[in-house]
């Protein structure tokens, strides 16, 4: 019997191809014990999603990921179990999403200034919800035979200072700590390798951050090799954090991501969530 959980997936909500529903049944047809919804900076697809889980036997937990500052690369913070109806959650998502839709036309405007064919109501069509991210502008770059992939995409111009890039305003890592714990949720990190830092820098900072509340790390991740997930089992060992994983499953819009695949060493056992919900 198959007790893996996926922990990390996006729907239309934000830049998923399926909407909520979709995501959970495909998470029950591909044999996993239990799903959560990720969706970027935005919750609206969560009660969908757990309704969809019990309609579907299925574990569904709610979940977020939330885009932070981070000036050597990537940071991103997921938050699990928090109470959808938190009022200052939604506010302060609410205040990403208002920053996230002043960027996209900004995004549109640099493609069209470097002689490509595009308007933001095109890109704004294909996203399916009012959420549009960059893997839409990807999508559209490809569909119009400029780039070939999404690799290509980013590299020439959505990735971080890029022809097309546009920054938007973010939370402090602490910040996005603080909103997910108001609101009863559990602080993980997503997949660490974004963040660019050396085992030594990662473990320093990641001892400051357990101090501000975080609690899991996500080992298990499709990019991660082997090699990666030995050394961050091992991070995550010796500062008692919940070893955490998924497939950051974006439906057509991600080259490669399938639900329930996490990596080399597969997705995480159910025992993980039971972890996360005594927090
Ligand atoms: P946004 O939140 O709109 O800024 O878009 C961020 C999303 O774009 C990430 O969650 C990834 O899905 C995707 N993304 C970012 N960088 C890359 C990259 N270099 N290659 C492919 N996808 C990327
Ligand atoms: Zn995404
Ligand atoms: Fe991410
Ligand atoms: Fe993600």
């Amino acid at each position: 019997m198959n007790n893996r959980v996926d922990l990390h997936s996006h729907s239309t909500v934000s830049d998923g191809s399926f909407p909520p529903e979709t995501v959970v049944r495909k998470a029950k047809e591909a044999g996993l014990a239990g799903l959560a919804l990720t969706d970027h900076d935005n919750i609206g697809g969560v009660e969908a999603a757990l309704r969809a889980g019990e309609a579907h036997s299925l574990l569904v937990i709610p979940g977020v990921e939330i885009s932070a500052e981070f000036d050597r690369g990537t940071c991103h913070i997921l938050g699990y179990f928090f109470d959808p109806l938190d009022e200052t959650l939604q506010k302060k998502l609410a205040y990403l999403q208002q920053a996230r839709a002043e960027r996209n036309p900004k995004i549109a405007k640099k493609l069209q200034d470097l002689g490509i064919d595009i308007t933001y109501d095109e890109v704004r069509a294909i996203a399916g919800s009012d959420q549009v991210g960059r893997p839409h502008f990807a999508r559209i770059l490809m569909d119009k035979g400029i780039v070939r992939d999404f690799n290509e995409a980013f590299d020439r111009f959505l990735g971080k200072d890029k022809a097309a890039y546009v920054d938007k305003f973010r939370y402090r890592p602490e910040e996005a700590f603080e909103i997910i714990q108001a609101a009863g949720g559990v602080v993980v990190l997503a997949h660490p390798y974004t963040l660019n830092l050396s085992d030594e820098e990662l473990t320093l900072l990641l001892r400051k951050w357990v101090d501000l509340g975080l609690r899991g790390m996500e080992v298990f991740y499709p990019d991660h090799t082997e090699e990666m997930i030995g050394r961050y089992s091992r991070i995550a060992d010796s500062l008692n954090l919940i070893k955490t994983g998924g497939s950051d499953f974006h439906g057509n819009n991600k080259e490669g991501s399938v639900l329930g695949d996490c990596g080399p060493l597969g997705c995480p056992t159910i025992e993980v969530v039971e972890r996360l919900r005594q927090v």
